[in-house]
């Protein structure tokens, strides 16, 4: 409401939009607040003390209250992703009109050279964007809801719309087909008729996207607390082969793959339930599981020794992932040491008490326990393990049978299983 006014007060235009209006229209809580605006983001910079321009593709300001960022957009229009405006967007008439008032040079190097940073009207602005529901802009200087695509209807129908021809939508950006599982998973929508058709047709357009930009969706269908739907559905529309083939083939030979993607991400969606923190690593680690299995099999078959096998296997299986979505390397490190120490886990009690220290113990030993929940033969070490912590005066077996009764150590206190990595 600050940035609104002040922008108001300004005498400039000032909208709530996007995921702010529709999830207070649901009555929900919004992950975060954006604000549209027909001043240009120079201008809005100067308006607030708080406030950075960001962005060298679309130029945007960010303001800041204390932990929160409200974004500010100025108002832009469809750009069709395929080819550059042939005239800069001061250039335009109608837009060079609206902003008659700003420095022409800022808006015209702008239009020049970000070929996607089209200024434009609200209307415009309205229909550049995915879903009808994301749509929807709030004034307070009216108090009123501004709806140009039939926004508020779908949002009583709980359905995901997207805005214009929805294979050309999804062709400009593919990226939008895993938005709407996405949303259709958080906010328990379904998709309208022709924007779920329109995917098969072009779902292959997704193999397009940069690596690293399918990673952060990943991390945003996956680590927000509807894990378990976002699979569901993503695999209902054959997408979720396009993010991770080998895991894929893995779900359609061997169920228990399935059965622990499954549980990883249920475990995830509850730790966010309760305020836990998460990594996408051990996601991950769990989703290559079988795969890293099958690899380091026929890796042994060929002649390599078990660890041997393993570590060619994970260089192998991560490779190939990082076709598809980019693993930063601090993931990749996490995932290697959670899956090594699952067989130093198996093999049990000796030196536990070293082991027990090890920074990654947490994450093998969740992970331990999710791979026992879904059947897999780990001699039931997982329940091994759970017991030796929970009093750490357990005896080793075996190992040290002269040792007796070990001395009471507090139990650490660390976030469990990510360390950190959150
Ligand atoms: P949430 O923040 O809860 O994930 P959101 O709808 O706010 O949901 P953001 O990614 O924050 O999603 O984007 C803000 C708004 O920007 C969206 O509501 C939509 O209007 C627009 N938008 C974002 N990404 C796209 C896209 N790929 N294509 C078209 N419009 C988009
Ligand atoms: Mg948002």
């Amino acid at each position: 409401m600050k940035v609104l006014y002040r922008l108001l007060g300004a005498g400039h235009q000032a909208f709530l939009v996007g995921g702010g209006v529709r999830d207070l229209l649901l009555g929900g809580e919004p992950k975060d607040f954006d604000v549209a605006t027909d001043a240009a983001p120079e201008v809005v910079r100067d308006l607030f003390s708080n406030a950075q321009l960001i962005g060298r593709r679309f130029k945007l300001v960010h303001v800041r209250f204390g932990r929160e960022i409200v974004e500010v957009a100025t108002f832009r229009a469809l750009s069709d992703g395929t080819q550059a405006p042939t005239v800069a967007a001061s250039a335009l008439p109608k837009r060079r009109d609206r902003h008659s008032d700003e420095p022409a040079s800022a808006l015209s190097e702008e239009g020049m050279i970000l070929r996607d940073n089209v200024y434009g009207t609200i209307e415009d602005d309205a229909l550049r964007r995915d879903f009808t529901i994301n749509a929807l802009y709030y004034t307070p200087a009216d108090f009123a809801i501004y709806d140009f695509a039939g926004g508020l209807k779908d949002l009583k129908a709980r359905q995901l719309r997207l805005i214009g021809e929805p294979e050309g939508r999804y062709r400009e950006d593919p990226v939008r087909m895993l938005r709407a599982i996405r949303f259709a998973a958080k906010l328990d929508f379904t998709l309208e008729l022709a924007t779920e058709a329109a995917i098969a047709p072009v779902k292959a357009r997704l193999l397009d996207v940069p690596a690293a930009r399918l990673f952060d969706e990943v991390g945003k269908l996956f680590l927000h607390g509807h894990g378990v739907k976002s699979l569901t559905l993503l695999r209902q529309h054959g997408l979720f082969g396009l993010l991770f083939p080998e895991v894929e083939a893995a779900f359609q030979a061997q169920p228990s793959a399935l059965a622990l993607a499954e549980a990883a991400l249920a475990s995830t969606d509850s730790r966010i339930v309760e305020g836990k923190p998460v990594t996408p690593a051990f996601l991950l680690a769990a989703f290559l599981w079988a795969p890293l299995q099958t690899r380091a099999s026929a890796l042994k078959s060929e002649g390599l020794r078990p660890l041997e096998a393993l570590q060619e296997a994970m260089r192998d299986v991560l490779h190939a992932q990082q076709q598809h979505t980019t693993i930063p390397r601090r993931l990749t490190t996490f995932m290697q040491e959670t899956w090594t120490l699952q067989s130093r886990l198996q093999r049990g009690a000796r030196r536990a008490e070293k082991l027990v220290l090890h920074p990654r113990f947490r994450a093998a030993y969740d992970f331990l326990v999710l791979r026992e929940g879904v059947g897999e033969a780990t001699e039931g070490m997982g329940a091994w393990w759970t017991a030796y912590q929970a009093d750490r005066e357990t005896p080793v077996p075996h190992e040290h049978p002269a040792e007796g009764r070990r001395p009471r150590r507090r139990r650490r206190r660390r976030g469990p299983n990510q360390g950190g990595e959150a």
